[in-house]
């Protein structure tokens, strides 16, 4: 039994089908929700590059038909009968991962935020370029009033997977930052990395574009990578002590290189990627003694309650993360602007 009133028996989804390599808005069934899941009306979801890499077939999907989207918020529209946390008309950011319920943490009952085979949206289940979605209990956040839907749908994803980065990296008040590619989710490092108090921090990236945004949202300083003086550089800003934390979201053996060439002694370089992306290219390891290399993935529900907690508080504003909010019919069109945007931190949502 499902506590609903009004739904409709289908909805509007988009739908990819890989093997045609077509992307289609139509009708589908109406997704009705397992005992421990909740249907969430979509109220807007971003466009990622990683639903991007996967229509555009730089990554195979896992789901030869499927309802790309996965960072989405909106208001829950009915829950299964054994649900109690979520009721219809709240308010609610999703997290793109939920637990497996098959791995050694999930049948401990560690819950999503420990699960070790975590399953995505939009690539092992449906996501949200869909007027409804239907996903675990356990990876819903609720959004206050005061945190508008269309900002709780930035936060999940574009803040959040280097906000998870900067929590693998333990980053203390007053270590030294560096991040390597700062468009993108570098862009919200740098902003991120600001509020948790890192100094200072300093933005490396080949377009001038990039590295001027960067310093608006937070970078004490902005480096173009390809200049040779840039250990040098550092160095100097950092007076001799190296960098604390370097975040790499390029994952190539150069950027590596210089990242781990200005480490300092206690240093730690992270190493980002979305969990949806491809391999990480081989990297040497190497790392000196006291000093870690670390990968981080993705993010976890604990991530996307903090910022929203911040979010709330004032703390963090994404207002300016957002390009353009488009309906779910005109897909096509916003697919072709975030292809056309790379390196830009600005976030394109859909809304059905
Ligand atoms: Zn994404
Ligand atoms: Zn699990």
């Amino acid at each position: 039994m499902i506590i609903q009133h009004g739904l409709p028996a289908t909805m509007r989804a988009v739908r990819f089908d890989s093997v045609a390599g077509k992307l289609e808005l139509m009708d589908v069934p109406f997704p009705a929700p397992q005992r421990d899941e909740v249907v969430v009306k979509v109220a807007v979801c971003g466009v990622c590059r990683s639903d991007l890499a996967r229509i555009d077939s730089a990554v195979q999907p896992r789901m030869p038909v499927y309802t790309p989207g996965h960072e989405a918020a909106g208001v829950v529209a009915a829950v299964g009968e054994d649900v109690r946390s979520w009721a219809p008309g709240d308010r609610v950011v999703v997290a793109a991962g939920r637990e497996c319920h098959d791995c050694p943490e999930c049948r401990e009952g560690l819950g999503s935020d420990r699960c070790s085979d975590l399953q995505l949206m939009a690539v092992h289940y449906d996501g949200a370029w869909a007027e409804y979605l239907v996903t675990s209990a356990t990876a819903l956040v609720a959004v206050p009033d005061a945190v508008p839907l269309e900002h709780a749908a930035v936060l999940c994803g574009a803040v959040s997977i280097p906000y998870g980065a900067i929590d693998t990296a333990r980053l203390r008040p007053a270590e030294a930052v560096g991040v390597w590619s700062s468009g993108g989710h570098g862009a919200h490092l740098v902003q991120v990395a600001r509020i948790c108090g890192a100094s200072p921090i300093i933005a490396l990236d080949g377009s001038p574009e990039v590295r001027e945004r960067a310093l608006e949202w937070g970078a004490d300083v902005a480096l173009d990578p390809a200049n040779k003086r840039v250990a040098s550089y550092i160095g100097e800003i950092t007076r001799g002590r190296g960098l604390d934390v370097a975040f790499d979201f390029v994952g190539r053996e150069s950027t590596f290189g210089q990242a781990n060439a200005v480490l300092g002694e206690r240093g730690r370089l992270v190493l980002v990627k979305a969990a949806s992306e491809g391999p990480v290219e081989n990297l040497p390891s190497g790392a000196e003694e006291g000093r870690t290399i670390v990968g981080h993935t993705g993010y976890r529900v604990r991530h996307l309650r903090d910022l929203v907690e911040l979010a709330e508080r004032g703390r963090l504003d994404v207002s300016a993360s957002i390009s353009s909010i488009l309906p779910l019919a005109r897909v096509a069109e916003g697919l072709s602007k975030v292809r056309e945007s790379e390196g830009d931190p600005l976030l394109l949502l859909l809304r059905p």
